[in-house]
């Protein structure tokens, strides 16, 4: 019995037979990866990457190198000697290097069925806009966007030009947080009762965009926080209902003049479910922990590149470690692959839901009152 439950969690963390089950979670099914990864004999999806900094530079290229499925076929930058560096490195042919002035261009450009926008919060609604319009299929980081209603526009152009639209939620594809998904849903130790979720780091310099509230919409919330309360509705797989939060104090007043510093937020979530959130720009942390009826889960790391660790009331939890990034990729072309779309779980719609759940808390936090979210 034992070998068959591992095989069994084995199987699911690969997401297959997860299908059916997850249809009852408000963050719709996980996507099914194959077992085995058979040879693919098709076109490979030709990805675009928008903004040539430290996360398309050190995570997603890397992560497109090793995808069978898709891999790097165009560039779009500003700087020209990153344009040089980038071609050379990945092989890729000048006509598909673009800079922001010719970046609408792209919609000729065959090679190119993907393009994802990897820009300052505040930039990623115009580049999704002008991707969907030059006809291209979008992936954009996250937060989606600095406002509900930049969200929503995103998601109207997308619709409009018949395009798909995916959020980079990562840690939807990674098996550690796949595992505790499907623990929570199949009720392995009984209901949901508290949810405690935290991400901080200790931020450098303080000229970045993500310290000026016009570039990042706000601080460590919509950075790294948007990770807890993406972690709150998966496990649950529910919305919350309310939410009451609290700024923490400002000690370091020459990076925290335009963005809060820290800031704990509490959820209400259906069937008393408390959820307690923390981010933070000056506290290096990271946990999802979950009490359940009869039993917890615990990673640490939760959130960032890994290797995610993670124990629950039975034991150590041993799952393969992936590069986040190529998992994700690779993941989300072989479903658009076999179905021309992407994932529904990354869809803008979920990236909508989180802006307006980010959106209440800093309203809760500036005004003192509990911020009804139905
Ligand atoms: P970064 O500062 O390292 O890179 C930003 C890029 O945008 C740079 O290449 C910069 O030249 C370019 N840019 C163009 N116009 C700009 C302008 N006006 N001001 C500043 N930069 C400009 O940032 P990053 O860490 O790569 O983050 C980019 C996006 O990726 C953000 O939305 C962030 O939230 C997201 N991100 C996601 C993850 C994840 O794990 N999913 C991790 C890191 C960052």
């Amino acid at each position: 019995m034992a070998e068959n439950q591992t095989r069994r969690s084995f199987l699911q963390n690969l997401g297959v037979g997860l299908g059916t089950t997850a249809a009852a979670f408000t963050i719709p099914s996980l996507v099914s990866i194959p077992e085995s990864k058979p040879k693919y004999e098709g076109k490979k999806l030709g990805i675009a990457l928008v903004g040539l900094g430290s996360y398309a530079k050190n995570q997603l290229a890397v992560g497109l190198e090793q995808t069978p499925n898709c891999y790097l076929a165009g560039i779009v930058t500003g700087t020209p000697a990153k344009a040089e560096e980038w071609m050379k490195k990945y092989n890729i042919p000048k006509k598909n290097v673009y800079n922001y002035q010719t970046f609408d261009q792209i919609a000729d450009n065959k090679d190119i069925d993907i393009v994802y926008v990897v820009l300052p919060n505040s930039m990623h609604h115009e580049y999704v806009i002008r991707a969907a319009k030059a006809g291209k299929h979008v992936m954009c980081e996250k937060p989606m966007a600095n406002s509900v209603k930049d969200c929503q526009e995103m998601i109207k152009a997308c619709k409009d030009a018949g395009v798909q639209l995916g959020i980079g939620y990562r840690m939807h594809f990674e098996p550690f947080t796949k595992e505790i998904i499907r623990m929570s849903r199949e009720k392995v130790f009984g209901n949901v009762k508290f949810i405690n979720s935290n991400f901080g780091f200790t931020i450098g310099d303080p000229t970045q965009w993500r310290l000026k509230k016009a570039m990042a919409g706000g601080g460590p919330l919509m950075d790294v926080g948007v990770y807890c309360v993406q972690g709150a509705r998966y496990i649950t797989g529910k919305e919350p209902l309310a939410v009451t939060a609290q700024f923490g104090p400002i000690t370091d007043p020459t990076r925290f003049k335009d963005v809060e510093e820290s800031l704990s937020w509490q959820f209400d979530f259906p069937d008393a479910v408390t959820v307690n959130g923390f981010t933070s720009y000056k506290t290096n942390i990271e946990q999802l922990f979950a009490t359940y009826e009869q039993g917890f889960i615990h990673l640490s790391p939760a959130y960032s590149y890994g290797p995610i660790k993670g124990r629950t009331s039975q034991g150590e939890l041993n799952l393969p470690i992936v590069h986040h990034q190529a998992n994700m990729l690779e993941a989300i072309a072989r479903e658009f692959q076999e179905t021309k779309m992407f994932p529904a779980h990354i869809s803008g719609e979920e990236g909508l839901k989180d802006m307006k759940y980010l959106t209440a808390i800093y309203e809760a936090a500036q005004t003192g009152k509990k911020i009804s979210l139905v």
